[in-house]
């Protein structure tokens, strides 16, 4: 599987502190997509789900993980990798939002086990209004996990949308929903 990066805190893309994890791969091309970057599969970010599920670990050691936000790249061009994945880390938090381009019914339903919110759609930046947690209005927001449903209410009604910057060894990383001039 491709991975390219994971951070923590990630607090601006579902509730709490959240481990974030870009999956590197995504053919879809979207007009204003804020991780070309991660379009490619690249050979150096070649990795293995019990790979990155030993850096999260790493992280539990020390630190609360209220859930996980899996982006890209889209994780959907990985779907067996990704469902390893999300087993191992529903052992940590079962709270786990994936981001897909792709939309729900053109999924085969095992790809949305382990996912309690699903983010789908392509992104379409005449459609970006600032929103929380979805980059264009076109997208949905699908509580998948029933449990999750009054916490999802209640983030979505009280935030509003922000960007965290996060330093990293070779630059800056930006997260959260940007407007389209960013
Ligand atoms: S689906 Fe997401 S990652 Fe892929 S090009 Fe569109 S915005 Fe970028």
């Amino acid at each position: 599987m491709y991975v390219a990066r994971i951070l923590y805190p990630v607090e601006v893309l579902g509730p709490g502190k959240r481990v974030g994890i870009w999956f590197c791969g995504c053919p879809r091309r979207c007009k204003g997509c804020s991780n070309p970057e991660l379009w490619e599969f690249q050979e150096r970010y070649k990795t293995s789900p019990e790979t990155i599920f030993k850096l999260v670990q790493d992280i539990a050691k020390d630190n609360p993980i209220d859930g996980f936000t899996v982006t890209g790249g889209d994780p959907m061009y990985q779907p067996k990798e990704l469902q390893q994945l999300l087993l191992l880390l529903k052992d940590i938090s079962d709270d786990i939002i994936v981001y897909t381009g792709y939309h729900k019914k053109e999924l085969e339903p095992y790809m949305l086990d382990n996912i309690s919110v699903l983010i789908d759609g392509e992104y379409i930046e005449e459609l970006n209004d600032n929103s929380l947690l979805r980059g264009s209005s076109n997208q949905n927001i699908i509580i998948l996990d029933e449990k999750q449903k009054g916490r999802y209410e209640y983030y979505l009604q009280r935030e509003t949308n922000r960007i965290q910057n996060f330093f990293v060894v070779d630059g800056v990383v930006s997260v959260g929903i940007h407007r389209p001039d960013f």
